[in-house]
């Protein structure tokens, strides 16, 4: 998942016409109130100059907010944007809410990236979550989106209402067919005072264990990484508000390290599929991915010594990020993470 570099400004639930069903801002942002002109300025005065850095507007719907307060916002960083000091502005907002025009205008502004919270392209889905728009109208405004010129990011939830993996699995090649270069994928949590809370507690929704929901991320993080697609991030910020609020459902302080583990895993056991565990032989991995070999606890490497007793495992600077090599009597066999992911698409048309 490669890093940009964000300023975030959180607008809790601004702009929003309903709330949905799954959403509590104020507990996933830890903020109750967007900043004032004068805060966003202050913060960035005390921005280390970065000219590919982001300031973003996250935490509510940005396109739904009057045209004078989106202004109102997006002046507040004017300053930082002419002087250099940050490369651009990235909203998030609701996939109904845009125009062609609007675009045109938010790019005028400095707007860099557009995020929609699109969350699936399935129509069940978006119909039992209440999402109050169709596949169709998602599908629309990121083709506005990518037409526009803006960078198109989207955002995807697992384990909402009528989901399923497979239905995951195609939000992902959805999107990456739309245009999409950026993608957030959150499984689902139940979190106190939301409409999903009420639906959990008479036992009309079942949320995903922890397992099911890494499988999922895994399985989607493998179709994105198959379409070049960037995974910016997976699985909520971890904060207290978000562990006070937290009913059930698949959280993890380090979810997304646990989804790279299980994607990283995959991609060892295919390469070693048709390797005799009984012959002596090296696994070769770049030096920054050791942690996601190991595991948390160990527990991949652990794995890996009771499942191949022989099997070395050597740090290699040579290898380049998602590859691994397998060294056994003078052959070396390698494999990249794309073409492994690609193998898997392929190979792959049930749900997982
Ligand atoms: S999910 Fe998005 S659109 Fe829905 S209430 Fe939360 S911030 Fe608003």
């Amino acid at each position: 998942m490669a890093k940009h570099k964000i300023l975030p400004f959180f607008i809790p639930m601004e702009g929003c016409p309903q709330r949905c069903i799954y959403c509590d801002q104020y507990a996933i942002a830890g903020e109750t109130a967007s900043p004032s002109a004068a805060q966003i300025a202050s913060a960035l005065e005390r921005f280390t100059p970065d000219a590919g850095a982001e300031v973003a507007f996250y935490g509510g719907s940005f396109t739904c907010l009057p045209r004078e307060r989106q202004r109102y916002l997006l002046q507040a960083v004017q300053p930082a944007l002419l002087e250099g000091r940050i490369g651009g502005i990235r909203i998030s907002t609701r996939p109904d809410a845009l125009d062609a025009e609007l675009l045109n205008w938010l790019g005028g502004q400095g707007v860099r990236t557009v995020e929609l919270g699109i969350q699936s392209f399935d129509a069940d889905v978006l119909a039992k979550s209440a999402r109050g728009y169709t596949p169709e109208i998602a599908e629309q405004a990121c083709r506005l989106v990518s037409e526009s010129g803006l960078r198109l990011g989207v955002q995807l939830m697992t384990g909402l209402p009528a989901d399923d993996a497979f239905k995951d699995r195609q939000s992902v090649r959805g999107a990456a067919e739309l245009g999409a270069s950026l993608l957030r994928i959150y499984p689902t949590l139940v979190l106190r005072g939301t409409r999903l809370a009420e639906d959990y507690s008479r036992g009309a929704y079942r949320p995903q264990s922890l397992e099911e929901a890494i499988r999922c991320c895994a399985a989607m993080m493998i179709m994105a990484e198959a379409q070049k697609l960037n995974i910016i991030r997976i699985g909520i910020n971890p904060t207290p508000e978000v562990e006070a609020a937290l009913i059930a459902g698949p959280y993890h302080p380090a979810f997304g390290g646990l989804v790279k583990e299980a994607v990283k895993m995959a991609q060892i056991r295919d390469l070693l599929a048709s390797y005799d565990s009984g012959r002596a032989a090296a696994l070769l991995f770049p030096p920054a991915e050791q942690a996601l070999i190991w595991g948390q606890k160990a527990a991949g490497l652990q794995a890996l010594a009771r499942d191949y007793p022989n099997l070395a495992l050597i740090p290699d600077r040579h290898l380049r990020p998602g590859d691994l090599s397998l060294e056994l009597e003078g052959q070396s066999t390698l494999s990249t993470l794309h073409a492994f992911c690609q193998r898997q698409i392929r190979g792959s048309r049930r749900p997982c």
